[in-house]
């Protein structure tokens, strides 16, 4: 049997590596987090104390952890991935880490001549748990195959996007488009329940009509309207606030490396920020039309408008 390391057991990881021990791998697991550790080991998941000792004879190793620091830390480090696994072994990092950081792991592993991939995903906690992501392979041509074979049992689509960087590069612009469309769906959700419209019935209208998106549809931010969406779950994540803000200054700082223009992308940064800076960085990121409502209450409170 093959066994792999899996380091990140949160949101996404919890159910991707499930998928892995259903298709038949031996998994080992790290996390800093002891509820992760903990749910993942009912799962079935080898839980290790160290990096070393999860990464030691594994075929791959995955990373599913928040940030581009983590994932440097966790691969580069003195007792990190790269220093633990043999020249053979494939490292798959999932996470949104954007352009420059997937730069600077790729030229880790070249000079520490270890085989990376960067397959960032997209289909949120959902899509891990149906195993239906979507990947975004960035990476050279000659280990496709092996990294295609590996996400198969996570997958519903798997793509190779390009060489190095191509991955973090279609995720960073697929982001782009959704965390704009998070942010204009709380603000319509915000305007729409001040208009007095009925959020269900607004809902039915805009999935049939130009509004429709697929965070609408899935991950529609009022209380209610989808059963199960995090606004109907008292917005508990889901997908972090602070992580949509960081998929969105990732978009911005790729803006600013090619002189793109990403204006939408800078004003719905800023309200995520406002929403952060009230105590929603945890939160569903849907959560943010709760400070837009309040926000909209005290500007003019709704006995007023009544
Ligand atoms: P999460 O915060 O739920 O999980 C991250 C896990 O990594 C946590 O359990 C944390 O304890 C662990 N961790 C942090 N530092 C660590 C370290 N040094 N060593 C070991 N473990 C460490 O986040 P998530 O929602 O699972 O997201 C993970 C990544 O996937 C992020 O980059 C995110 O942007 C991306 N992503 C998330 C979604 C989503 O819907 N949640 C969708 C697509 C992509």
């Amino acid at each position: 049997m093959k066994t792999i390391a899996w380091i990140g057991l949160g949101f996404m990881g919890i159910p991707m590596s499930k998928h892995m021990l259903n298709a038949g791998y031996i998994v080992r697991g790290v996390d800093i987090d002891a509820a992760a550790r903990e749910a993942a080991a009912k799962n079935g998941v080898e839980v290790c104390a160290t990096v070393a000792e999860a990464c030691k004879g594994v075929d791959a190793v995955f990373t599913m952890l928040p940030t581009g620091t983590e994932v440097k830390e966790v691969l580069t480090g003195p007792n990190g991935v790269f220093a633990s696994i043999d020249p053979s072994t494939v490292v798959i990092d999932c996470s949104t880490i954007g352009i420059e950081n997937a730069r600077a792991v790729h030229a880790s592993a070249k000079k520490a001549n270890r085989i990376f991939a960067e397959a960032p995903v997209s289909g949120g906690t959902e899509g891990a748990i149906d195993g239906s992501l979507t990947f975004m392979i960035g990476c050279d041509d000659p280990h496709v195959a092996r990294v295609k074979e590996l996400l198969g049992p996570m997958g519903g689509y798997i793509a190779h996007a390009g060489g190095p960087e191509a991955g973090q590069a279609a995720k960073v612009v697929n982001n782009l488009i959704m965390g704009v469309c998070v942010a204009v769906n709380c603000e319509a959700t915000a305007l729409a329940e001040r208009l007095g419209l009925n959020l269900k019935e607004f809902f039915e209208i805009a999935i049939r009509s130009t509004a429709d998106n697929w965070t609408f549809r899935v991950w529609n931010p009022g209380v209610g309207v989808v059963a199960t969406a995090p606004a109907s779950k008292g917005y508990k994540a889901g997908f972090k606030t602070w992580l949509l803000a960081k998929d969105l200054s990732l978009a911005m700082e790729a803006g600013r490396e090619v002189g793109a223009t990403i204006a939408t992308a800078e004003a719905a940064h800023a309200i995520l920020k406002k929403h952060m800076d009230n105590g929603g960085a945890d939160m569903d990121a849907t959560s943010l039309v709760l400070s837009l409502k309040d926000a909209a209450e005290k500007a003019v409170p709704q006995k007023a408008i009544a």
